[in-house]
């Protein structure tokens, strides 16, 4: 952990004043510490019946589809509202300030899928919470949620206590 922790960079007062970002873009570029934060994410998983990834834009999908091809299964992406060409299922969710919404393709998921929802961080857990929502309106089952980066200060896992959550 210590090793991946040394490549995400800590950027003060970004976007906004007081949030301090987890830049994840060093990790992502360097080939060993690329496949080591992967093969965290997808070990506990390996060989337990996921049928597909979906991940979160964008930084989602960086990890998302990694992690799926390790687990050879498909990928699908939670894309904020406007970005899907297709019949869309959508969902609104609450930030500290203000709102936001995510969408999934109506035939994106199937009741039947087991589904491990992956995103690069975890903060308040209210994208992962609608994430969730959304896997489940089209009858599939959250197998699990995983991250590379959490902020457990946020106690974003209270939100999600019926999920196995993984970090
Ligand atoms: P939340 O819904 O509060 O759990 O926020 C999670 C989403 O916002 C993820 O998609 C993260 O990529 C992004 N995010 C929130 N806080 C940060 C942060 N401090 N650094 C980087 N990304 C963040």
């Amino acid at each position: 952990m210590r090793r991946l922790e040394a490549y995400i960079r800590n950027i003060p007062d970004f976007p906004e004043p007081g949030i301090q970002f987890k830049d994840i873009t060093p990790l992502v570029k360097e080939p060993a510490m690329l496949r080591l934060a992967v093969n965290q994410l997808v070990y506990p998983f390996l060989g337990t019946n996921i049928t597909a990834v979906a991940g979160m834009e964008a930084r989602g999908f960086i990890f998302g589809s990694l992690a799926a091809w390790e687990l050879g299964v498909g990928f699908v992406p939670l894309r904020k509202p406007g970005k899907l060409p297709y019949d869309v299922q959508s969902l609104s969710y609450d930030l500290e300030y203000g709102s936001a919404s995510l969408e999934i393709h109506n035939d994106a998921l199937h009741e039947g899928d087991r589904v491990l929802l992956i995103d690069d961080l975890i903060a308040t857990g209210g994208t992962a919470a609608a994430s969730c929502a959304l896997v489940e309106k089209l009858g599939a089952e959250v197998a699990a949620c995983a991250f590379v980066v959490e902020l457990d200060f946020l106690k974003g896992r209270d939100k999600l206590e019926k999920y196995n959550i993984h970090s």
